[in-house]
């Protein structure tokens, strides 16, 4: 057999950068199918997914019982828009609300849209419920923050990538340094009405904020009638060993924003959750997505939301996690100069002298492990939850190889 048939992966790199803009850098990996924790690219090579589309693979690709009830649901019902209501819908809405201990659930589709209501809602309920003056609500948001690509949303990153170009931006955000308390409430003033945080930063490098520090928040928000808004987008849903990041330091948002796993990486499926006070603000007309919270959205997140019942995910999550960060850990000084991040969700920070992030990541891939760059040479490590033991050992195997 002649090589260049057995290789096409290159023709078929250049061909996908041929036909579309250039809004990413995928690593040259052309994938064509997948099961668990690995996929297979079109020369038939597998790899180890340590990324896990930025966590919307919490529960593996192709997890039996996702497939099964987005297949069940294909054949009786896929969209009806919300001009009526569907049998999926309620049972939905309602799972997730318990999930969230909260009253009400608003779905949309991307993140993005997700961070978009909950600003929303957040101006609105300071406008009607705070009293504040009318379109002078300020929401703060932390230093390093991604929270999605919209312009409204990029209005307040203070990546130059995400920003630059994109304006004139949308007013109303005050931005402090992520971590700071001191900080955080030099900025509340009467005008403001949330306050907008990842509760782990997940593209800044997964940065987990100092201990004491989420507390503070809930702390601040509620002394000063302020909404403390949580996207959990990146890290809920079981990444971090637990439901929602959040609850390591027993601290209870205002408002939940949840993405990514919430669709089974299936279908994309994003929500708010908050209480009747909050959520309640909305009137008919005032907010909405066509596909939000279509039947086959609801039918697949209600199984996301049932495989988080059971607390198996959230449990290997924070079992494999520790085992993960303690591997990593020992290659702290040799090649690695620092790991953060809490259960299967990793930020490692490569020797900038031995090699890039990009370049770490191209060399973990011809060893068969994928895994994705965030900023310079810091590399993020977020494998499946459903990822065995030996699996994970053997990626850090790969990764000391390369260092
Ligand atoms: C991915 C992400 C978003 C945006 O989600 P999209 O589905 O890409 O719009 C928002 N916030 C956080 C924390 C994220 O990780």
């Amino acid at each position: 057999m002649i090589v260049d048939d057995l290789v096409r992966t290159p023709a078929a790199v250049a061909e996908a950068e041929r036909w579309t803009a250039h809004n990413y850098h995928p690593l040259p990996v052309v994938i064509s199918s997948a099961a668990g924790a690995w996929v297979t690219d079109i020369d038939g090579k597998r790899y180890l997914d340590c990324l896990a589309g930025y966590s919307a693979l919490n529960f593996g690709h192709r997890h039996p019982a996702l497939i099964a009830a987005a297949h069940a649901q294909l054949d009786r019902l896929t969209l009806t828009s919300r001009a009526f209501v569907h049998d999926q819908f309620a049972a939905f809405c309602r799972a997730l609300a318990e999930l969230c201990g909260k009253d009400l659930v608003l779905p949309m589709n991307t993140g993005a849209e997700a961070v978009e209501t909950a600003i929303k809602v957040a101006r609105k309920w300071g406008y009607r419920v705070k009293g504040v003056p009318h379109d002078k609500a300020t929401i703060v948001v932390a230093e390093g923050n991604f929270h999605g690509r919209t312009t409204t949303i990029v209005s307040f990153s203070t990546d130059p990538d995400a920003r630059a170009d994109f304006g004139p931006y949308t007013p109303g955000f005050k931005v402090v340094p992520y971590g700071d308390l001191a900080a955080l409430e030099a900025a509340i003033d009467e005008t403001t009405v949330a306050v907008l945080l990842e509760p782990i930063q997940g593209e800044q490098g997964v940065i987990v904020p100092p201990e004491g520090y989420l507390p503070g928040v809930r702390a601040l928000c509620t002394e000063n009638r302020v909404l403390f808004v949580a996207d959990e987008i990146q890290s809920g849903l079981g990444r971090t060993g637990t439901t929602f990041a959040c609850d390591h330091e027993g601290v209870v948002p205002d408002m939940y924003v949840l993405g990514k796993a919430l669709g089974g990486g299936i279908v994309p499926v994003s929500a708010v959750a908050a209480d009747q006070d909050v959520l309640g603000v909305l009137r008919p007309g005032e907010h909405g997505s066509t596909f939000g919270g279509n039947p086959l959205a609801c039918a697949v997140a209600t199984e996301v939301v049932g495989l988080l019942k059971t607390g198996e995910f959230q449990r290997r999550s924070a079992e494999l996690g520790a085992r993960l960060h303690a591997d990593l850990g020992a290659l702290v000084g040799h090649g690695l100069l620092a790991v953060r991040g809490r259960g299967l969700w990793a930020g490692i920070d490569i020797d900038p002298a031995l090699m890039t992030g990009r370049a770490a990541c191209e060399r973990l891939a011809e060893r068969g492990v994928l895994a994705k760059d965030t900023h310079g040479s810091t590399i993020r490590l977020a494998p499946p939850l459903v990822v065995e033991p030996a699996e994970l050992d053997w990626a850090v195997e790969q990764l000391a190889a390369i260092l």
